[in-house]
């Protein structure tokens, strides 16, 4: 499954933010794994679409795509030389799909910073310092064994040496790999070095309850802002605090505290929907009498791939699927309207799926 991970110096707020996020976690029924390991915590992906849904087609259940956090905490100065629990937590990066960068941009003089004072450009330094230099460490080893196969003439370790070269130079700068541009077929030949400064970033610029309704304001926002914009990377002000009080609160209760604090919804949904957006996932949906329900795919799936997200025999005995776009059934009123007016679309193998498709697979077992 597709996850992302929570990083940061200690004391930044990554904790109050799991918590928050397991808290208003996703029904934990249906994901056995995360009892198993407690740094991975599922939330519901927030669709208004899925009840707009569940009311023209009356289901029995409504269940919402999900989607995995883990909780990578641990990062400080010198993890890349193995410093504090380094290279275990690098490790664990190494397995996500996207990062989500906590900055401390709050002041509380009770809260020790450990680098002395709030300071998220220097905050921000070290951990992509940190990265970098495991993933220069990564390199330069690829990079000997390459050497030695690019003397034999082999091609494709002409090819490789040449990427692994221009990645050192710039990691050696102190720059992320992804500062390197690369093409499609550049970036298949070193995937499997699953460099940590490759993957997408986002950043939560943890603040206070009183900035909430002007993060602009905060002067230490500003400048996540303007790193995040030289990196092309998106920021999310988030207070984790009033994220944990909110996903205490149900319903009304939590409405109420959102309007009270001048929000139209709560900044874990605001994160949840950047993290998707980061990701490159789309959702489409499936709607039958027993349930209603979204599922999570990359942009750019095919039907029986998106099929195989279901179950693995609707990938396989994919034979086509019926479609329909969200906005068309929603104006036809129902499945049947629609099919009368023969808006449901027959599709086949190499259907690309779009974001807000309603599919109905037709597979042989
Ligand atoms: P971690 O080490 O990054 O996981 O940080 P924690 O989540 O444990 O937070 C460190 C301390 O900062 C805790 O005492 C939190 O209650 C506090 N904290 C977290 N977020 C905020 C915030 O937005 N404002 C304030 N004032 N304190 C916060």
């Amino acid at each position: 499954a597709l996850a992302t991970g929570i990083v940061g110096l200690p004391n930044v707020g990554k904790s109050t933010l799991f918590n928050a996020i397991t808290q208003a976690g996703a029904e934990s029924a249906n994901y056995p794994f995360c009892t198993i390991d407690p740094n991975v915590g599922v939330v519901d992906v927030p669709d208004e679409r899925l009840m707009k849904l569940a009311q023209i087609v009356n289901p029995q259940r409504i269940v919402p795509t999900s989607f995995q956090f883990v909780d990578i905490a641990g990062l400080v100065k010198g993890a890349s030389r193995g410093e504090g629990l380094g290279n275990k937590f690098l490790s664990h990066i190494r397995e996500v799909d996207a990062i989500i960068h906590v900055v401390r941009c709050f002041e509380d003089e009770n809260i020790t910073h450990v680098a002395g004072k709030v300071d998220p450009a220097s905050d921000i330094e070290t951990i992509n310092l940190e990265l970098v230099l495991a993933d220069l460490e990564t390199v330069e080893k690829r990079l000997d064994r390459v050497a030695r196969q690019k003397k034999s003439g082999d091609k494709a370790a002409i090819a490789e040496h040449g990427i692994l070269t221009r990645l050192q130079q710039a990691l050696a700068e102190g720059k992320p790999a992804r500062t390197v541009s690369l093409d499609p077929d550049e970036r298949k030949l070193i995937k499997s070095l699953n460099l940590l400064t490759l993957k997408n970033v986002l950043y939560a610029a943890n603040v206070n309850e009183g900035d909430l309704a002007n993060p602009e304001a905060n002067p230490y926002v500003q400048i996540v802002k303007r790193i995040a914009a030289e990196e092309g990377a998106e920021v999310v002000p988030i207070s984790a605090q009033v994220e944990a009080e909110i996903a205490e609160l149900e319903g009304e209760e939590r409405a109420m505290f959102l309007e009270e604090l001048g929000l139209s919804s709560s900044g874990l949904d605001r994160l949840i929907a950047a993290a998707y957006r980061l990701l490159g996932l789309i959702t489409y949906f499936t709607a039958g009498e027993k349930e209603v329900r979204a599922w999570t795919i990359r942009q750019g799936t095919k039907a029986p791939q998106a099929a195989g997200v279901i179950h693995s025999d609707f990938e396989r005995g994919f034979i086509r699927a019926e479609v329909i776009g969200y906005e068309d059934l929603l104006n036809a009123g129902s499945l049947a309207a629609a099919r009368e007016k023969g808006l449901l679309r027959l599709e086949g193998k190499e259907y690309v799926v779009r974001d807000g498709d309603i599919m109905t697979f037709r597979f042989n077992v």
